[in-house]
């Protein structure tokens, strides 16, 4: 196997410093030209296309160095090919400001770029004011979206220490068949190695990031930004329904043992059992399938999936258990059987109480009015959370609610004043963490 190349350090060009006494200026319009201009170059008529670990995703990594020509940063690609640009303040202890510019296939113009362009404007403020007092580092996370091989949050997750899947990830291949480590390999990104990049968050002392909302709840309060107060904790379920096939023609309605019937009344229950729980809880039955599945038998088999969410733990369980225990009610009531299997869960994952206080003053400052509300999608945010480092996230108002399409959108000035609520809370973080 042919050795990654180690992590690659650049410095750039540094610019003097300018008269201290000078306005130091952000300038947020320059960010959504930006966008637009990286959706010129790396979009086409279907939406974004930047997927992790293609050309194009390097043609972006490639411009987005480019933006952050002329500020005296140094830049450096860690073991999991995470992108660092890092301003050298007065003390080692750092202020992480995060975001991914790989997207889906068809993807928005705004998942993940907003945050690592909107941090590059930010970056630009503070190294115009001089010295800061912490050093100030920017990351373009590797592979947030896992489109090609279905694998999220794989550079955050290394940094964070949380990767403990490499031996299947090994396995893993993509539509085409190309292995996860070959592709890997072809960006200088050696998978037993990706783990080293633990060592990027040694000296930080914060993680900020901005995100579009990628739901309608924003939208309906009619604000603009809001903070998010961690990302929820997931309970994924399959259940297996089973009765007994029978000819449709000759079983009477009252001697069916029909799989389906138990299904379907728990579609319905769950609604309730989440509106009962409250709190934000969503609780989600993404499909049924019916065996033997033909329009002359009752059903046999029904394999369901459920998906769970709640920002509390112990709701997160009551939820689960309220779901279990009608199961086996309408399994009673259906004469039938049913039994659970557990996919895939996560804790919830709280965001820092303090760093949420700021963050609500910054919005308030730019915007007059703050929320606080969950995630209901996991971001890189939550891996660094993970691994102790105090953490918030804002979110911008997404029009409609849309995300992971070309439909995705955000008003301009709502983008502006996104970038203007991220340089205030990075402001206040590094007077906050200054010692
Ligand atoms: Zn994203």
């Amino acid at each position: 196997m042919e050795p990654a190349p180690a992590s690659s350090v650049r410095a750039q060009a540094a610019r003097p410093n300018r008269n201290r006494l000078s306005r130091v200026s952000l300038d947020p319009s320059r960010t959504v030209a930006e966008l637009h201009e990286l959706q010129e170059l790396t979009g086409d008529e279907s939406g974004a296309q930047r997927v992790a670990w293609t050309e194009t995703w390097e043609r972006a990594r490639e411009w987005l160095r480019g933006r952050l020509d002329g500020i005296p940063v140094e830049e450096e690609v860690d073991e999991a090919g995470n992108q660092w640009f890092t301003l050298r303040g007065g003390s080692d202890r750092t202020l992480l400001i995060g975001g991914h510019i790989d997207s889906v296939p068809n993807g928005g113009w705004l998942d993940g770029s907003l945050n690592v362009v909107a941090g590059v404007e930010v970056l630009r403020r503070i190294a115009e004011g001089g010295r800061p007092p912490l050093s100030v580092r920017l990351v373009n996370w590797a592979d947030e979206e896992g489109a090609r091989f279905g694998r999220s949050l794989f550079g955050s997750s290394a940094a964070a220490g949380s990767m403990a899947d490499q031996d299947e990830l090994r396995r893993r291949r993509d539509a085409a068949g190309i292995a996860l480590p070959d592709a890997l390999r072809e960006h200088g990104v050696d998978l037993d190695r990706a783990p080293d990049a633990r060592r990027q968050l040694e000296d930080a002392v914060a993680y900020i990031e901005l995100h579009i909302e990628q739901g309608p709840v924003l939208e309906a309060l009619d604000l603009p930004l809001g903070v998010v107060l961690g990302t929820f904790g997931v309970e994924r379920h399959q259940l297996t329904w089973k009765g007994q096939a029978a000819h449709a023609g000759s079983t009477p309605m009252d001697r069916r043992r029909d799989a389906l019937a138990g299904a379907a009344k728990l579609a319905l229950e769950i609604r309730s059992i989440a509106r009962g729980i409250g709190g934000g809880a969503v609780c989600t039955c993404g499909n049924v399938v019916c065996k033997p599945g033909i329009v002359t038998s009752v059903v046999e088999t029904a394999e369901q999936l459920l998906d769970q969410r709640h920002l509390d733990a112990s709701q997160l369980a009551r939820m689960l258990a309220a779901t279990k225990e009608a199961s086996e009610r309408f399994a009673r009531e259906e004469d039938v059987e049913v039994s659970w299997q557990r996919i895939w869960g996560i804790e919830p994952i709280l965001f820092d109480e303090e760093l949420i206080e700021l963050a609500d003053e910054s919005i308030r400052e730019v915007a007059g009015r703050s929320h606080r509300l969950p995630s209901g999608p996991l971001h890189d945010a939550a891996e660094v959370a993970r691994a102790g480092i105090p953490t918030v996230m804002l979110f911008v108002q997404s029009l409609r609610g849309l995300s992971h399409t070309r439909l995705e959108d955000t008003k301009p000035e709502h983008l502006e004043l996104a970038v203007q609520a991220l340089d205030r809370l990075a402001a206040r973080a590094l007077e906050r963490f200054a010692v």
